[in-house]
């Protein structure tokens, strides 16, 4: 089964607007049977999307939550809450929220919560540019087990991993990652997860790319980058462009 999420962001500006993009997706998603979509709108559009959402044919996540469970938190939201109006996965640790001060420990003690309060946690990682040392491989590195820090293996089938370069987000198709870089990439977080978890447990971790993903670079990413999926941003609120990205993942089986 492979896995594409859509990031609204903060994105669209009405609700109408939002069971409007909901409901196209929704019409082409019948005949997908190996892609499971999430969609993550703002956590505004949650509850009233999970009401058009009876036949469960798409899953819903929210965008974010906070760290702490309850209590004197102006302006939060915790993982119950969310859960409780028909979200099933969070985005967390993005690029825009690390850039907004989010640090690891953050982002560990948010997936912690999710996981507690069965959300699946989407983990993004991802360097913000590339040097010819290779530094960004440690980067990597750090980020991820840090992210993972004690969370055991029993949670391993609930992870998936988002690998976001940053420097690849929300910039023209063609700029993004070239699918052998890509593969390089899944290659060290699987080596990095089958030290922590083993081999075994592996397969039971998605690895996504996102990133300016768009129906011009899924087909060579998909079949080239060693992915099991896509974390889609902008090309997520134009559903003629989303359906034909689920419909190129789809095809890859
Ligand atoms: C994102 O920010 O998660 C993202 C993938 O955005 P875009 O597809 O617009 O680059």
């Amino acid at each position: 089964m492979k896995t594409v999420i859509a990031n609204w962001k903060m994105n669209p500006q009405s609700l109408r607007e939002a069971e409007g993009i909901f409901k196209s997706i929704k019409k082409k998603i019948l005949k997908l049977k190996e892609t499971e979509v999430v969609i993550c709108p703002p956590s505004i559009y949650v509850n009233k999307l999970s009401t058009l959402n009876k036949s469960n044919l798409l899953n819903l996540g929210a965008q974010d939550i906070f760290y702490q469970e309850k209590g004197s938190w102006t302006g939060k939201l915790s993982p119950k809450m969310l859960r409780e109006i028909g979200a099933s996965f969070v985005i967390l640790g993005h690029s825009e929220n690390r850039q907004l001060g989010e640090n690891n420990e953050i982002v560990n003690l948010k997936i912690k919560l999710a996981l507690k309060n069965r959300l699946g946690p989407i983990i993004c990682i991802g360097e913000k540019k590339r040097d010819n040392e290779g530094d960004y491989f440690s980067f990597l590195e750090d980020q991820l087990l840090s992210a993972l820090k004690g969370i055991g293996s029993s949670f391993s089938k609930k992870l998936v991993i988002a690998y976001e370069p940053v420097w690849a987000i929300g910039k023209a198709s063609k700029k993004i990652i070239k699918p052998k870089d890509l593969l390089q990439i899944v290659i060290f977080i699987k080596k990095i997860l089958a030290d922590k978890y083993g081999i075994e447990n592996l397969e039971k971790i998605k690895i996504l790319y996102g990133g300016s993903v768009s129906p011009l670079n899924v087909e060579e990413l998909i079949r080239e980058g060693g992915i099991n999926g896509f974390l889609v941003g902008r090309d997520s609120l134009i559903p003629e462009n989303f359906i034909k990205i689920l419909k190129i993942v789809e095809k890859q089986f």
